[in-house]
């Protein structure tokens, strides 16, 4: 294994979705490194996603009703601190991305479009590109990213963290075209998705299967709420295996109604309806 020792005074962001550039380019003007296991635009869950960003911008909106619906929705299991503090943040994180250049769908008088989905009490999805949003998120980033001077865009996957005597990790292992190197950090963070790829019939990208929960918990860490998975009730019934095409959760809050082969309402009866929450919709189709 060769050692890189350029990197040593820096930050290793491992993953190049919404989370890992979002987190290389708030780390600015510290050096980052990021490692990504694709080209930066590529293989990311972040591009695939369609019905949009959840923030309380509206006119009738506050985050407290935003974080209301979210403790509402996970049926007394959300941390109400993490619930509040990510609400809170929303409307800046999408003022911080018009100001990045994301250019979100507006209404004919200039305002930002702001859509219904399952599980919100108010209108607060921007949206870009109409179902296009993430992939217009990951262009932004990913530009910002290439043209920050603090970034340092490395293609590798990563294998293994490093640690010293006594377990405090030092950097990570990568498989690069140099083949496996050793980068040294100061700080190691992984961003490298979700696992929904490892179901068999899956809307996650084939690349999401938890390869950073591997790495963490192999070098010591304690992983919780693992057993927490998202499903989209919806997707395009196109193949038995691999990744499926998703029917996107807007569909529903523009109107849409879910019917069985017989033409039955699947949600008739259920509190929320279509718009209920997506675990209370996925078992209702179950
Ligand atoms: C079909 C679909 C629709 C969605 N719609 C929405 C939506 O409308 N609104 C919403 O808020 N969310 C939506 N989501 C969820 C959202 O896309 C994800 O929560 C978010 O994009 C996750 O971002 P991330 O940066 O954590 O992971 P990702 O975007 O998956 O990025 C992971 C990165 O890690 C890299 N990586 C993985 N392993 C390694 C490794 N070992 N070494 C180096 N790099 C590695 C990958 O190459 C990639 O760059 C949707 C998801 C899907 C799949």
């Amino acid at each position: 294994m060769r050692s890189d020792r350029v990197v040593q005074d820096r930050t290793i962001v491992v993953g190049a979705g919404v989370a890992g550039l979002a987190t290389a380019l708030r780390l600015a003007p510290l050096p980052v490194t990021l490692l990504t296991a694709a080209p930066l635009g590529e293989e990311t869950a972040t591009a695939w996603a369609q019905g949009g960003i959840a923030a309380a911008i509206g006119p009738d909106d506050a985050p407290a009703l935003h974080a209301a619906d979210t403790m509402a929705a996970g049926a007394g299991l959300s941390d109400e601190g993490v619930a509040r503090r990510v609400a809170e943040a929303g409307p800046g994180l999408v003022d911080w991305l018009l100001g990045l250049g994301l250019a979100f769908d507006r209404t004919p008088d200039g305002a930002l479009a702001l859509g219904l989905e399952a599980a919100h009490t108010r209108r607060r999805i921007v949206k870009a590109g109409g179902d296009a949003t993430g992939a217009a998120v990951l262009r932004t980033l990913a530009r910002a990213a290439a043209s920050c001077p603090s970034v340092t865009v490395v293609v590798g996957r990563a294998t293994a963290l490093l640690q010293d005597g006594e377990g405090r990790v030092t950097g990570l292992a990568a498989r690069t075209e140099r083949g496996i190197v050793a980068l040294p950090a100061r700080a190691v963070v992984l961003a490298t998705g979700g696992l929904g790829g490892l179901y068999r019939s899956t809307t996650n990208p084939a690349g999401a299967v938890g390869s950073g929960l591997a790495l963490a918990a192999r070098a010591g860490a304690i992983l919780r709420d693992v057993e927490f998975v998202q499903f989209h009730p919806t997707a395009i019934a196109v193949r038995t295996d691999g990744p499926l095409p998703l029917a996107t959760e807007a569909l529903r809050g523009e109107g849409a109604i879910l019917v069985d082969s017989g033409g039955n309402r699947v949600m008739a009866g259920i509190a929320g309806a279509e718009l209920a929450p997506r675990d209370v919709v996925a078992r209702a189709i179950a």
